[in-house]
């Protein structure tokens, strides 16, 4: 017979459960019922013991009470063994469980017996009253304990109180009526917090399952992506470095072309030469950048952190960005740095106010204006760099900093690739600096990043 499906629980709103996990939370279970029903079997051979010897069944029902008793016992040994076991995993869990059933079954059926004789015999108010309480407090340790196993609950709780009911109903008069009514309410008070009990237990075992194995899911996509992440590096880099060779031989020889003096290019010929070194130059910054990015990803990147004036780097930067800003006739506005030293890579941080300046012209209108300024903030440096450009919308503000992505400019003319932005934000958190921006389509972006300040 195969074990039943998480004990009777089935919750349509939980995705279904594998075999194996089913299994598995079965075993969890009747583990878990096995150390709570430990205490009890001793309380109720424990109590058998006492209200036996204390009340005057055992003068006379004693050969009754004896075998009760040495039955109990027997029950409640072999449960630990039973329990033990288990935990050695020396039995099966089907037939553990049969054999659970068995011992709870006789177990509840001797305290029922025993109380239905004690009524029995001895109509003593005060002695069956005692009893009861006894009964009582069994029955609900049982509720609590047994739970685990709707079915077998139910089983140990009748097995207890249908003698006692019924042998206090041979007796009917109007206080076993009330007694009969008052039994039979906690009765099926027990079921009801016993079933309540069994459906919270199961749903919060298969929802720690579920969650569980969606936690393994992820580590194990994380993983996947992690290495695919790594092996996407590795190729960029060797092809990169590959690339870069016979490019610089395109690049040296196309000048050598363009400068014979033995046999100059005709005009025609300058203007395809022109091109070439053009096109080569692009494709030299694009592979320079997809080498620092892959540098960057795989945590390769070799950082000369000095103290620096920042105002130094800035004018070295403004020669190669007047060309551009003059041809869009982008008016520069640059504010004259603090003398305060930052902490930085100078060629990295001349990196990263090129990538921004450049933006900040490359994505401006015609006629537009740059302006950098500073700002002290404690203990670091905050450059701001404003364009009046063309902005971006929240749409692809939201898919910022992510590698080769051009938010919008796939197809417009100004040349591009979708790194640099990458490359800035993570040379300058190398740096521990940090970048952010803001922008608004059509009125301009800020793009302002912080660097440390020396200790003085
Ligand atoms: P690239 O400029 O080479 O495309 P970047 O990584 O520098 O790559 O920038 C990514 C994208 O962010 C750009 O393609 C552009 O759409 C947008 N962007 C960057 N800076 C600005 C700016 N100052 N104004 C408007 N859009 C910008």
């Amino acid at each position: 017979m195969a074990l039943p499906l998480l004990h009777g629980y089935l919750d349509p709103t939980l995705p279904a459960l594998d075999a194996a996990s089913i299994q598995e939370l079965n075993q969890h279970a009747a583990r878990d019922l096995a150390k709570r029903s430990i205490p009890g079997g001793l309380i109720v051979l424990l109590a058998l013991l006492i209200s036996a010897t204390a009340s005057p069944i055992m003068d006379g029902a004693c050969t009754l009470i004896c075998t009760l008793f040495t039955l109990m016992t027997i029950v409640v040994l072999l449960r630990l063994l039973s329990i033990r076991l288990l935990f050695k995993q020396q039995i099966n869990l089907k037939n553990w469980r049969r054999l659970s059933y068995g011992m709870f079954t006789v177990s509840a059926a001797v305290w029922g017996f025993y109380v239905a004789a004690s009524f029995y015999l001895y109509q003593n108010i005060t002695i069956n009253m005692v009893i009861m309480m006894f009964t009582i407090g069994i029955a609900s340790g049982a509720a609590t304990s047994l739970f685990i196993w709707k079915r077998m609950t139910q089983i140990y709780l009748l097995m207890i109180f249908l003698p006692i009911m019924t042998v206090v109903l041979l007796q009917w008069n109007s206080l076993t009526a009330s007694l009969i009514f008052g039994l039979a309410a906690y009765l099926l008070f027990l079921l009801v917090q016993a079933k309540r009990a069994n459906t919270e237990y199961w749903r919060a075992l298969c929802v720690n399952k579920l969650l569980q194995k969606q936690t393994d899911e992820l580590v194990t996509a994380k993983e996947q992506a992690e290495k695919a992440s790594m092996a996407k590096t590795e190729f960029l880099s060797s092809m990169s470095h590959e690339l870069r060779t016979p490019l610089n031989a395109i690049l040296g020889f196309t000048q050598l072309l363009a400068t014979d003096p033995e046999s100059p290019p005709t005009r025609q010929q300058k203007d395809s030469l022109n091109h070439i070194l053009k096109a080569s130059n692009h494709l030299l910054t694009l592979i320079n950048q997809v080498l620092d990015l892959s540098k960057v990803e795989s945590g390769k990147l070799e950082l000369n952190l000095t103290e620096l004036q920042i105002g130094k780097l800035v004018d070295d930067c403004l020669p190669l960005i007047k060309t551009l800003a003059d041809e869009k006739a982008v008016s520069l506005n640059i504010e004259e740095a603090p003398s305060t030293l930052v902490v930085a890579d100078a060629m990295r941080l001349k990196q990263v106010l090129l990538n921004l300046l450049n933006n900040g012209v490359k994505y401006n209108h015609k006629g537009g204006t740059l302006t950098l300024s500073y700002d002290t903030l404690g203990d670091h440096l905050r450059v701001r760099i404003r364009d009046t450009g063309i902005g971006i919308s929240e749409k692809h503000q939201e898919m910022m900093f992510r590698s080769f992505s051009r938010l919008g400019q796939e197809n417009s003319t100004t040349e591009g690739s979708g790194v640099g932005l990458v490359i800035t934000r993570n040379l300058l958190e190398a740096m521990n600096g940090k970048l952010d921006f803001e922008s608004q389509k059509n009125q301009g972006s800020t793009f302002w990043f912080d660097l440390p300040f020396a200790s003085q």
